[in-house]
């Protein structure tokens, strides 16, 4: 398996020429910068439901709670072709490993969140649909994240995402030769503190779901499944200077012993402005680093809160 993680991409997004017009819609950030330390796949459904380049646009059509991919000029419909092609595909690419799915914003095929959708013949669309093969993918597989590359242009939401990317790839290596109770608590023990600063309430949830799960007998690969499941569903929601604070407190509340008066002093001031949003997280991310290492205590769960992922990828110094 390769050591980066795998996302999965709408093919025009990495620069292909797959639109309906034969153009592209390249990411840059993604393709020229993130892309060094992700293993990128290319996806365009339309064209692999045969669907030629250039070709007629088709759009959402709703008529008596049925939602339909048509060609509005000619009638044809591409609901069946693009369902089969999409649970096909899916399955495909997740068996392949695949860590995470970045999605074009507004495309009746691709789309996320707020796609139009016609109903019967009027003329004018509702922006409440979801395109036809993310619908299919993120129904047979909610525990991988998704987003759209609109919201990855703000480094909040970049920083947040790849995190996720990456603490699935994580759970996806670990669990590669199969889950067992004790490498799945491994694996929560190690994210306490990333869970702690991402989505607070999950820790919790995700401690009970391992113990009820294991009390009663269930497979370790279904817990692992649940869990992940749980997770990512409550890592949807984006964290906030506050719960990254807590966090940070929590780290330097059990490094006490460790640091002298003036140490402390230092920290709780900087995580303090970090807060109140005067200064960027990388400031007490790392002199609690500088104190980790120097007191000897940095562990996996610390490495794991403080770099998500690779710092190259530059969003640390945005965020
Ligand atoms: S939005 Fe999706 S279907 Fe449309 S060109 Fe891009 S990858 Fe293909």
């Amino acid at each position: 398996m390769s050591s980066k993680p795998k996302l999965a991409v709408s093919s025009c997004l990495l620069g292909q020429r797959v639109r309906y017009n034969g153009d592209a819609a390249e990411f840059r950030t993604l393709t020229r910068v993130w892309g060094e330390y992700l293993d990128l796949v290319g996806v365009c459904p339309e064209v692999g439901i045969g669907m030629g380049t250039p070709r007629p646009t088709i759009r959402l059509v709703k008529s008596d709670d049925k939602v339909s991919l048509v060609n509005p000029k000619s009638g044809e419909d591409f609901t069946e072709k693009m369902i089969e092609f999409a649970e096909v595909k899916s399955d495909y690419l997740v068996s392949e490993g695949i860590c995470g799915f970045v999605f074009k914003r507004g495309s009746p095929s691709c789309g996320l969140e707020r796609v139009k959708v016609y109903k019967d013949d009027n003329p004018t669309a509702q922006r409440d649909g979801m395109g036809l093969f993310t619908k299919v993918f993120t129904t047979l597989y909610p525990h991988i994240p998704v987003i759209e590359e609109g919201r990855l242009t703000d480094p909040l939401q970049a920083e947040h995402f790849l995190s996720r990317v990456h603490f699935f790839s994580d759970w996806l290596a670990i669990g590669n030769e199969g889950w067992t109770a004790s490498k799945i608590m491994k694996f929560h023990s190690e994210n306490k503190l990333f869970l702690l600063s991402k989505a607070p309430a999950a820790k919790r949830i995700l401690g009970r779901l391992i113990a009820d799960g294991c009390d009663a007998g269930d497979h370790p690969d279904h817990i692992a499944l649940q869990y992940m499941t749980t997770a990512q569903s409550h890592l949807t929601k984006l964290t906030n200077n506050g719960q990254i604070a807590h966090a940070m407190e929590h780290v330097v509340g059990r490094l006490s012993v460790g640091l002298t008066k003036e140490d402390k002093k230092e920290i709780t001031q900087l995580i303090h402005d970090f807060r109140k949003g005067l200064l960027p997280r990388s400031a007490p991310l790392t002199l609690l680093n500088h104190h980790l290492k120097k007191l000897g205590v940095d562990t996996p769960m610390h490495s794991k809160f403080i770099s998500p992922m690779p710092l190259k990828m530059g969003l640390m110094a945005r965020v």
